[in-house]
């Protein structure tokens, strides 16, 4: 009896060693492992409280390398005509492993979007429009002159639709635009790099299916015609790589869209909120939200109805007002009829689309951002050019002279970048004097 529970007893002593020694030998394993193994792994607190935690579900702008058979779509705009602060109008930036970037529409509000990304503006001289409403390219003048400001060196290229008359096409809209801002661009030639206030327009027939639009660099860019307000509303698919985007505009469901967007990996395509939100929280009266709802729109049904038969990795719905209170009856009606890969978009949401896998996340970006640095040297400015591009002698002689303190401006800055730029106002004011 007493040696069995002597026994028992060592055999007690001897458990609690072994367990004792195995704890001890796993916390050195666990010390001797790497940085991220410690913080992931749960028990280390001054690991978790002092060093960075990676898997962050989230994508901070130029934070992260591209991989070269990588695309990354990201959203820039995925809301209404109705400007509000949540959400920009239409517009989608794609970012290929090769380096190159397109947008798709430029919806309002949208501009900030995409500067918010600081990502150079000479990388972002392509843009892509589906129709001519102001939710899919209202924020084109803003983007055009603000990426020039910005440092755009190179011509703004774009593409879009023709219309059943010249003056309902994206050639007049391009060559209109830029009357419209005359005193604008007047106002910055010379100061400027030259060629980035210039627009490279390519109108297209809006009735071409799959027709390509652009072939560069391994890229295809193809058309086809969706039914919208008017004649002149398109949808596009961009193929790389064994990867392919489509992006549908504004539609009522067309056998374009299904034919175009066949075997692709991401899609976008229209969706409106329901009916009863149009009526209830847009104030549409019923007809009204009904015709826009669902006959010049894709109703949540009818957007379903179409993923169905496209069957995308990833199907995504944009263009309504993506609220708590009406994105569970835009998922019912989708979920009524199609029931695949579904991403309801808000802005700054981002895929990250490989062969092997879609990622989607949020985009975090710096409200304060500045625009980054261009890729090309900016071109000196042409002095004759500013010189000759000024206010009126009339509008001139209301200067104050200032001149005396702004001296001292010119010095410290001629001095710091070893320069003589001269003052421009001073001349003015000397030749004054003379006179
Ligand atoms: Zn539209
Ligand atoms: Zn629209």
């Amino acid at each position: 009896m007493k040696s069995n529970l002597i026994r028992r007893g060592t055999t007690l002593l001897g458990l609690i060693l072994v367990i004792a020694v195995a704890y001890s030998l796993g916390r050195l394993d666990e010390r001797s492992g790497s940085g991220v193994a410690q913080a992931q792994g749960g028990d280390d607190a001054v690991a978790r409280a002092t060093r960075a935690q990676p898997n962050r579900d989230a994508y901070f702008p130029n934070s992260e390398d591209l991989g070269p058979g990588e695309m990354r779509i990201i959203a820039c705009g995925t809301g209404m005509p109705s400007a509000r602060e949540s959400q920009a109008a239409s517009c989608f930036l794609v970012e290929l492993g090769n380096g190159d970037k397109f947008l798709f529409d430029g919806g309002t509000g949208s501009d900030v979007r995409i500067g918010s990304l600081e990502i150079p503006y000479d990388l972002l001289d392509k843009i892509f429009i589906s129709h001519l409403h102001t939710d899919h390219w209202g924020s084109f003048p803003a983007y055009f002159i603000g990426g020039w400001v910005a440092g755009r060196t190179v011509p703004l290229r774009v593409w879009g639709p023709s219309g059943s008359r010249p003056e309902l096409g994206t050639a007049y809209a391009m060559e209109h635009i830029q009357k419209v801002y005359s005193w604008d661009i007047e106002g910055r030639t010379g100061r400027l790099p030259p060629d980035g206030g210039k627009l490279e327009v390519h109108e297209f027939d809006f009735k071409g299916m799959n027709q390509v639009v652009y072939a560069e660099n391994g890229v295809t860019i193809r058309s086809f015609p969706q039914i919208h307000s008017l004649d002149g509303s398109v949808g596009y698919t961009l193929e790389w790589n064994g990867l392919k985007f489509v992006y549908g505009g504004d539609s009522y469901p067309a056998k374009t869209f299904v034919v175009a967007a066949q075997d692709a990996d991401l899609v976008i395509h229209e969706v409106m909120m329901a009916a009863e939100d149009w009526i209830t929280k847009y104030k549409f009266p019923p007809p009204r939200a009904l015709e826009v709802g669902t006959q010049i729109h894709t109703s949540p049904e009818a957007f379903g109805k179409i993923m169905s038969l496209v069957k995308p990795r990833m199907a995504v719905g944009f263009h309504f007002f993506n609220d708590f209170d009406t994105v569970s009856s835009v998922e019912s009606g989708i979920r009524s009829t199609y029931d695949g890969p579904l991403t309801l978009a808000d802005d700054y949401l981002v895929w990250n689309v490989t062969k092997d896998d879609i990622r989607v996340r949020e985009v975090v970006v710096n409200e304060n951002a500045w625009p980054p640095a261009g890729v090309f040297d900016i071109p000196p400015m042409d002095e004759s050019a500013a010189a000759d591009i000024r206010p009126s002698d009339w509008t001139q002689s209301q200067a104050l002279d200032v001149t005396d303190v702004d001296q001292a401006i010119y010095d410290r800055i001629n001095e710091k970048y070893n320069l003589k730029v001269p003052m421009r106002m001073k001349q003015y004011f000397e030749g004054q004097k003379k006179q």
